[in-house]
């Protein structure tokens, strides 16, 4: 009877081999035996796909690809990398959202990829919304599809990201911020439970009362203590239209001030609040202006060299348009932009909250386009000395090249107790030089970015980067500053043989 046993789970290795082709080296053949064999893949094509990411700046392939039908598939993957990781035959795992990192967070080199987007593939209850105002979405959701399912609802998320083609799952590592988080604090403020399957391959369900530590570390967690398979999340009604505003300055201090005016105010007028940088070439580049209006902005951007533009969103309905004239009426004779240059829309909320993907092109990445951002958070305190040193200085001398956001969020509507890292200010602003480039001009871009890092250093700007990147241990501990010992233990206790989402370059061993 044992020999019959054996020989048939030697058939069974042997034909998925077949089926498999080559099987990599650098995995253990144990994973053949596993139920989960006919969901992954190891053909050189399907690894390709997930060998890059939005950046571009980074390659490297898997070994496999995991298509889970089911979170139990990820648990199942996971509990055999755990149980082998002490053999020589040990590999790493990442969960692959939607790929829109930047530095190949969600690469692993020779390990096997989880293709997050196969657990939604084909169903329809990855998404549930409930009547008490939140809504069950699976990590793999991308917001857009969460909010197309609220909206039937008349309900929708609080806090969002300007672009929606982003996972539920990869945001939440990071923190996922917009206009919107300076009253609602950014996405991970806004969630009550995670189901999370852990680096031992344990699936968890965690919120504030029940495995908080777990909850707390995942949210802002960079993927290091487990995939997010589910997330619960808060809803609030609806709006149905947005009053769309930009508002022109060409004096930083004043920019900066009506910007920390409309952030602060008690009463509710605007529910959305951002800001740019614009120079006289970019000016073009947004179909939220008039040609008449694109022409006058540029002669104003070309008299100064460059101007600062207040971005915000005032939601309303069953409230009327009327109603939020008046209230706005009021407030714009508070504020100090120039003169004429005040520029309104009025859109659905829908179109407002997906606008990116509507309004700009940089949002779909044709391959040979590449992404060197740079994302940081400035204390209020400093933000004139970045504006004198970076926009006035290292972007002027370099003539800077597309997108520059700038914003600020309120310290208090961050919990401290996640992973995610902020400037210790009440104040502090979001910083995105967010530029296209190509293969000839990227590392001119990734040179101004170490420079801007460097002044900030040698200014002694306590910034901290937002979608952080470094490579060396000593750097991650800086930049988790009071927290990186909390970091540590976490991730002995959910993912001791560091397995999970290496991309981040944060341990490189069992810590
Ligand atoms: P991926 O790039 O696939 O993964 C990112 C990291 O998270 C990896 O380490 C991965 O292993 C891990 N991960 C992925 N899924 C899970 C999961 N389910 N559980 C645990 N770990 C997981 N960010 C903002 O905050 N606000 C913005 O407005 C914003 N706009 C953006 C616009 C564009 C065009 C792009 C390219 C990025 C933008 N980002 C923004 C950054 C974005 O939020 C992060 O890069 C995010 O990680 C991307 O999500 P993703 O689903 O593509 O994750």
């Amino acid at each position: 009877a044992l020999f019959v046993a054996l020989s048939l789970v030697n058939s069974f290795v042997f034909s998925a081999v077949d089926r498999l082709g080559t099987w990599p080296a650098a995995l253990p053949e144990g994973l053949l035996a596993l139920d989960i064999v006919d969901k992954i893949q190891v053909d050189p094509n399907t690894t390709a796909r997930f060998s890059s990411d939005y950046g571009g700046l980074s390659q490297a392939a898997p070994a496999a690809v995991l298509y889970p039908s089911s979170p139990d598939d990820i648990a199942t993957l996971v509990r055999f990398a755990y149980s082998s990781s002490s053999s020589s035959s040990s590999f790493s795992i990442a969960a692959h959202g939607h790929g829109h990192s930047i530095r190949g967070q969600a690469l692993v080199p020779g390990g096997v990829v989880v293709d997050m987007a196969s657990l939604g593939r084909g169903r329809s209850d990855r998404i549930n919304v409930s009547s008490d105002w939140y809504v069950d979405a699976g990590g793999e959701q991308l917001w857009i599809d969460v909010l197309r399912e609220t909206l039937k609802h008349g309900l929708s998320p609080r806090s969002w990201t300007d672009y929606l083609y982003l996972t539920v799952g990869g945001t939440l590592s990071n923190a996922g911020i917009s206009g919107q988080a300076f009253r609602h604090g950014p996405q991970i403020s806004n969630v009550y439970e995670l189901d999370v399957v852990t680096g031992k391959g344990d699936t968890i369900t965690c919120s504030r009362e029940e495995n908080s530590d777990l909850f707390y570390g995942v949210l802002g967690g960079l993927g290091q203590f487990g995939i997010i398979t589910r997330a619960r999340i808060a809803l609030e009604p609806a709006p149905r239209r947005v009053r769309w505003l930009r508002l022109f300055y060409t004096d930083f201090s004043s920019f900066t001030g009506d910007q920390e005016l409309l952030v602060s105010m008690t009463e509710k007028v605007f529910d959305y609040v951002e800001g740019q940088l614009l120079t006289e070439k970019d000016v073009g580049n947004s179909s939220f202006f008039s040609d008449n209006d694109t022409e006058k902005i540029k002669m104003l951007a070309a008299e100064y060299g460059g101007i600062y533009f207040v971005e915000g969103g005032v939601y309303y309905g069953p409230a009327t348009a009327s109603m939020v004239d008046r209230k706005l009426e009021s407030l714009l004779k508070r504020l100090s932009f120039v003169p004429g240059f005040a520029f309104t829309k009025d859109v659905a909320y829908i179109s407002f909250l997906n606008r990116v993907q509507e309004e700009e092109t940089h949002s779909t990445a044709p391959e040979d386009v590449l992404h060197p951002w740079l994302n940081m958070f400035v204390p209020k305190s400093r933000i004139r000395d970045f504006e004198m040193g970076v926009f006035k200085g290292i972007l002027k001398k370099n003539n800077p090249i597309g997108l520059v956001l700038i914003y600020p969020f309120d310290k208090n509507k961050w919990d401290d107790k996640m992973s995610a890292v902020i400037p210790d200010e009440e104040v502090f602003y979001t910083i995105g030089l967010l530029p296209s480039a190509t293969v000839d001009d990227w590392k001119y871009l990734d040179s101004q970015n170490d420079e801007i890092l460097r002044f900030c250093h040698q200014e002694g700007i306590d910034f901290k980067q937002y979608l952080p990147h470094y490579t060396t241990q000593t750097d991650w501990k800086n930049h988790f500053g009071l927290k990186w010992d909390a970091f540590v233990q976490l991730k002995r206790r959910y993912d001791p043989q560091a397995l999970l989402s290496p991309g981040q370059r944060i341990f490189t061993s069992s810590p």
